[in-house]
């Protein structure tokens, strides 16, 4: 059978297409390398407790809000149960001995912190201002139909957000609390553009929610909706090469033989591993070495924690923590000062109830950390290895304990993932932890255009237009629209 559609991976991204394409009436495939789909939507249960691996909390999701438009056009509103974050509180940022909570709208943001900073009220002002400017910005963003897809404008992509924090106010102490979600978007000082930490911190001012029962019911209800509509899914299908020519994909190898012939093809995977899929007679030198030199964003290092029953209260904020006076130099730590900073987590309850079953801890950690055990398979990297996990673990829990006493006594067990389970699980180059780093010392290069220089051949996920939730979603529009013309879905969506 020759599809209308192949679909390479199974995440966010990969899905998400394979919706639209399906509601569309084409023929699609999704081809998903793991016996589970999702990606980064994946949860996972141990002694029947569950943990989310990737997506944690999702923005924009009240009636009118983007991703609630996005969310109605994807069947995902009924599917997906959520739990709004503490309004006053859906982040708490730990700075310095202080704690600062954010809350949502934009009102009551800057009411908020500007009780802390009640000099800077006139640069909060400008600050949620430009959030707001920026996120708006573009008609696609509004969910308008339009002649022609413009960028956004140059000041949002070649200013960096460590650039743009600086300028808004000198007081060291609120530069550090606005930037303090960093971790979202792995920033980098100098580097990450403005519009990746704005789009982000915008969405979640909004509104922001965890997913109860997992992140994984994001990805199970989009694989359901996508065979309801005629198309497949395919899990325990790797995809190893791509066979054609410089005239075209014609079909893709799978790593047990199997081989599928399609019209068009999305790479929904990581564009370093794309390029060395591609046969000989398909290479286009120049567009490959590109690729393999983008840089990636630093990996994680996550603890999950299953709690005793009934000893943790829930916590419904997101606690971004920084032992450090600087919240961008969390990669640059040292191998005595990590973790230079960390984001906890807790899970929703799944009863609704006022107690926790688990959280995560996430920090950094450099992949040469881990290198050492590139090649070796999960659960067989040896007792190195599980030290290794065990004295970076008990580093982390400590350091947890530190700000909530007691915590520690608390846990029933845990359980470890590096860089390498990231690299293992969802292929993602060394693990990075939201695909490439965008730079705005490089603003093209860094890019990575949803088209090909294959004329059936494209790109979407993470790695295109930006990560995250809303990310993954404008950039599956995005190269969708390329298919069957941005407008069709914009009204679609418009008409959900
Ligand atoms: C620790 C962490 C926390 C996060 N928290 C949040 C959050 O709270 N909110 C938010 O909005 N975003 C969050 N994100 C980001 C978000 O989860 C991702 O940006 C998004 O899910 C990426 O989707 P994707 O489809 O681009 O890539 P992936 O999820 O990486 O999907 C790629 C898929 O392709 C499959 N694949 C790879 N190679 C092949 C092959 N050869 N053949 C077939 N299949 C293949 C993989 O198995 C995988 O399923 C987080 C990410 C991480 C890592």
């Amino acid at each position: 059978m020759k599809y209308d559609i192949v679909i390479i991976g199974g995440g966010l991204g990969g899905l998400l297409c394979g919706y639209i394409l399906s509601k569309h009436g084409l023929q699609v495939v999704v081809l998903e390398k793991n016996t589970v789909v999702g990606g980064c939507l994946q949860s996972f249960r141990r002694h029947g407790v569950l943990f989310d691996t990737g997506m944690h909390y999702v923005g924009s999701l009240e009636p009118g809000q983007v991703l609630y438009r996005f969310w109605k056009y994807f069947s995902l509103l009924g599917d997906v149960r959520l739990r709004k974050l503490d309004e006053q509180a859906f982040d708490v940022i730990s700075y310095g001995g202080m704690r600062y909570p954010s809350a949502m709208g934009y009102s009551g943001f800057r009411e908020q912190l500007g009780s802390f900073f009640p000099h800077e009220r006139q640069a909060l002002q400008q600050y949620t201002e430009d959030l707001y400017r920026l996120s708006v910005s573009s008609p696609i963003s509004r969910l308008e139909e339009v002649e022609q897809i413009l960028p956004l404008d140059a000041k949002y992509v070649k200013t960096s957000a460590s650039e743009y924090i600086g300028h808004l106010t000198v007081d060291a102490v609120l530069q550090n609390v606005l930037a303090g979600n960093v971790p979202l978007y792995a920033g980098e000082k100098g580097r990450t553009p403005f519009y990746v930490h704005a789009l982000l911190h915008h969405s979640y001012i909004q509104s922001a929610f965890r997913i109860v029962g997992g992140s994984q019911t994001i990805a199970d209800s989009l694989v359901a909706s996508i065979r309801r509509m005629g198309g497949e899914v395919w899990n325990d299908s790797e995809a190893v090469k791509f066979t054609g020519s410089l005239e075209g994909v014609t079909g893709v190898q799978l790593k047990d033989g199997r081989y599928v012939e399609g019209k068009r093809f999305i790479s929904a995977i990581h564009p370093q591993v794309m390029v060395e899929m591609l046969n000989e007679d398909m290479v286009k030198r120049s567009y490959c070495r590109r690729m393999r030199h983008l840089e990636n964003t630093v990996a994680g290092f996550t603890v999950y924690l299953a709690f005793k029953k009934g000893k943790v209260p829930y916590y419904n904020s997101n606690f971004f923590h920084y032992a450090v006076p600087d919240v961008w130099s969390c990669a640059e730590y040292t191998k005595d000062d990590w973790p230079r900073g960390y984001l906890y987590m807790h899970q929703a309850p799944a009863d609704g109830g006022a107690y926790s079953e688990s959280a995560q801890i996430i920090s950094y950690m450099r992949y040469d950390e881990v290198r050492a055990w590139a090649g070796t398979m999960v659960e067989r990297r040896g007792e190195i290895y599980r030290a290794f996990k065990r004295e970076r673990a008990e580093r982390l829990i400590e350091a947890l304990n530190r700000e909530f006493p007691g915590i520690k006594e608390q846990i029933e067990f845990y359980q470890v993932s590096t860089p390498l389970t990231y690299q293992d699980y969802t292929g993602t180059v060394e693990g990075a932890m939201y695909g490439i780093a965008r730079d705005v010392n490089n603003s093209m290069q860094s890019v990575v255009s949803v088209r090909t220089y294959l004329p059936n051949l494209y790109m979407t996920g993470q790695n295109t237009n930006s990560h995250g939730m809303l990310g993954v979603t404008n950039g599956a529009m995005l190269t969708c629209g390329e298919l069957i013309g941005i407008n069709t879905i914009i009204k679609a969506i418009n008409n959900a």
